[in-house]
């Protein structure tokens, strides 16, 4: 891993800032490796200052990579004891400029620290480190790989229990058993299994519900290894598919190939969007495709480049987004199709190796 903290500070100049407080724990984590729950990191102009609460004493001093770590006292807020710890070192100045993260600072910190130093200025920032992050180093790919790699063997493990009678929460359990067992650290989200008239939840989490014959069901599932996720989505029928299950299943699929097809570096996230969304309104179901086509990969499974209508970013070799088109119909059921991709030096990989054609169990 390259001294992440020393891109950071190359960023500076640019934002115009001498310090950084570094709040949302993710963040954290990319620029010095620490995957605790608690913590606070300041960057300064040439130096590194890391602080968390004594449950994490060891695996802080084990973990941070290129910057000095503190310890907190019980019965302190962290934002007193750091701000107390900062005060009597004098390498640091807080005369300056401080960037913030806008939004994950939280507003007791910021005020404390304005009134201890009331001659610093809270600079408000969004997204510094989550820019830097978008480009994925070899290492970061080759963890997504695994992740991919355990979600798609454990689809193969559950799709064979798919029966009438199990409920969507037996076949969640079972994905959550399967993936820590061929190794991944926890499930990356809740797990989605939604079947029959529930699959047109786009969000709709395992409930109670039995499965019963020719419902159709959407898996959505993913896995952390080493602290990166999979997210792969696959739509499948219990029984024989109906005309319109297939016609549906047929236009995300055709969507979903063909947003594929357009990736490659240079070209904007929104039009990959809007690729795969004319497909789907050509089809008819334009405002039944009710979110973004997909989302940068990264250490939250949410990360950057959205490849959204709203999103200009342009996309580069090395980024990994999410290629997921749906179509939900209230009252009837959905399908959705998720493939994990890598943008290459000309054109893309898709790493998910699970089948695409409509399973029919
Ligand atoms: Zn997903
Ligand atoms: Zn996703």
């Amino acid at each position: 891993m390259k001294n992440r903290i020393q891109v950071l500070q190359r960023r500076f100049k640019s934002l115009g800032i001498a310090n950084f407080l570094i709040s949302r724990l993710s963040n954290i984590r990319w620029l010095c490796g620490y995957t605790g729950s608690n913590g606070i990191l300041l960057v300064t102009g040439r130096d590194a200052y890391f602080i968390t609460d004594g449950r994490y004493k060891n695996q802080a001093h084990e973990q941070v990579k290129n910057a000095h770590v503190f310890i907190y006292e019980p019965y302190k807020s962290m934002a007193e004891s750091f701000i107390r710890e900062l005060k009597i070192n004098k390498e640091i100045n807080f005369r300056g400029r401080v960037g913030i993260e806008a939004l994950w600072m939280n507003v007791n910190f910021a005020e404390h620290f304005k009134s201890v130093f009331p001659k610093s200025d809270l600079i408000s920032t969004e997204n510094v480190v989550e820019d830097l992050m978008m480009v994925k180093e070899k290492s970061e790919i080759t963890s997504i790989r695994k992740a991919v790699e355990i979600s798609d063997r454990v689809l193969a493990e559950v799709l064979p229990m798919v029966k009438p009678g199990i409920t969507e929460n037996d076949l969640s359990a079972e994905i959550t058993y399967l993936h820590k067992k061929y190794g991944a650290q926890k499930d990356a989200f809740e797990t989605i299994v939604a079947s029959g008239h529930r699959s047109a939840l786009p969000h709709g989490i395992a409930s109670g519900k039995k499965i019963e014959k020719g419902d159709i069901i959407t898996f959505d599932m993913g896995c952390f290894v080493d602290g990166y996720p999979s997210d792969m989505t696959r739509t499948v029928v219990l029984g024989k598919a109906t005309a319109k299950q297939r016609e549906i299943y047929a236009i995300v699929k055709e969507s979903q190939a063909k947003a594929v097809e357009a990736i490659k570096p240079g070209r904007k996230c929104y039009e990959i969007d809007s690729l795969a969304r004319k497909i789907i309104s050509d089809a008819g179901y334009g405002d039944k495709f009710t979110h973004g086509l997909g989302h940068g990969l990264g250490v939250e499974v949410h990360s950057k480049p959205a490849l959204s209508g709203l999103s200009k970013t342009t996309l580069k070799s090395g980024m990994v987004v999410t290629v997921e088109p749906g179509i939900y119909i209230e009252g009837w059921g959905g399908v959705r199709i998720e493939d994990d991709v890598i943008v290459t030096e000309d054109g893309c990989e898709v790493m998910n190796k699970s089948p695409k054609e409509l399973i029919e169990l």
